[in-house]
C-alpha cells in the first residue's frame, strides 16, 4: 500500500481528514511522524507552554500531550517552572498523560552535555571529574524541584475536570478512570466511590431536603472544589428526581 492509499483507507475508515493526513505522515516516515511537535489544537493561550514541554521530549519518545484541556493550566505552571529552574534544558520530559484519573508527567535528567562532549575512551575519568560531578549534582537538584511541583500538580489534577477545568471528581466508566465534572461528564461515567455519606445525601435529596443537604456540605467543610462538585451532582439528581 502506498502512503496515499493508506491515507485514503484510514480516511474512509474514520471519516476524518485529520486522521488520513496523519496516516500518510506515519506511512512515509513513522519515526518522524512520532517525533513531530504537535501542539494540541485546543491549546489556546497555553500553546507556547505546551510546545516548550513537547520540545523537551527526547528522540525515541512519542511527542504528544495525552491529557485533556482542563489540565493545560497545570502544564503551564510546569512549563514556567522548567524554564525558571532549568533554562539550559538538562531535564527531559518523557510522557505527559492522564492515568488513573490523574495527571502524570515523567521527567528525568538526560545525557549531560559534559558527557556528550567527553571521549568514550576516557569516560571513566570524565565521570570522576569535578566538571561532571558538579553538573550531575546540579541536574539532580533541579529534578528534585521539578518533581516536587509535578507531585503537587498530580494531586491537584484529581480535583480538576480534565475536559473543562471546572472542579472535578474521580469517575469510572467501567474500564477507565477520569477526573471529570459530574455535570458535564459523559453519561457512562459514574462517581467512582459513592461513600455512605454521599449515599445518605442522595437519599435526602430524593426526599427534597435541599436545605439540610446544603447545611451538611457546609458543616463538613471540605475543599470548595469538592463541595461544588458534590452539590452539582446531587442537585442534578434532585432535578431528575423531580422531573420524573
Ligand atoms: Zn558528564
Amino acid at each position: 500500500m502506498t502512503p496515499d492509499e493508506f491515507a485514503k483507507f484510514i480516511g474512509t475508515l474514520t471519516g476524518s481528514a485529520e486522521a488520513a493526513a496523519l496516516a500518510k505522515e506515519v506511512a512515509i516516515d513513522p519515526v518522524a511522524a512520532r517525533e513531530k511537535i504537535r501542539v494540541p489544537k485546543d491549546a489556546g493561550e497555553y500553546a507556547a507552554d505546551l510546545e516548550a514541554i513537547l520540545r523537551r521530549i527526547p528522540r525515541g519518545w512519542c511527542h504528544s500531550i495525552d491529557c485533556g484541556p482542563g489540565w493545560y493550566p497545570l502544564l503551564s505552571r510546569l512549563a514556567k517552572k522548567l524554564a525558571e529552574v532549568d533554562p539550559d534544558g538538562l531535564i527531559e520530559v518523557y510522557q505527559v498523560k492522564d492515568k488513573f484519573a490523574e495527571l502524570r508527567v515523567y521527567v528525568g535528567a538526560g545525557e549531560l552535555p559534559c558527557c556528550r562532549r567527553a571521549n568514550e575512551a576516557t569516560m571513566d575519568q570524565h565521570l570522576a571529574s569535578d566538571e561532571h560531578q558538579e553538573l550531575a549534582a546540579e541536574a539532580k537538584s533541579r529534578l528534585k524541584v521539578v518533581n516536587a511541583l509535578i507531585t503537587e500538580l498530580t494531586d491537584q489534577s484529581r480535583e480538576i475536570c480534565e475536559d473543562t477545568g471546572e472542579p472535578g471528581i474521580v469517575m469510572d466508566s467501567g474500564n477507565w478512570l477520569r477526573t471529570l465534572d459530574p455535570v458535564t461528564a459523559p453519561d457512562h461515567y459514574e462517581i467512582e466511590e459513592l461513600d455512605e455519606e454521599l449515599v445518605d445525601w442522595e437519599l435526602r435529596i430524593a426526599a427534597g431536603d435541599v436545605e439540610k443537604l446544603e447545611a451538611t456540605v457546609r458543616r463538613l467543610g471540605r475543599e470548595v472544589a469538592h463541595q461544588r462538585v458534590v452539590m452539582a451532582r446531587l442537585l442534578a439528581a434532585l432535578r431528575s428526581e423531580r422531573g420524573r
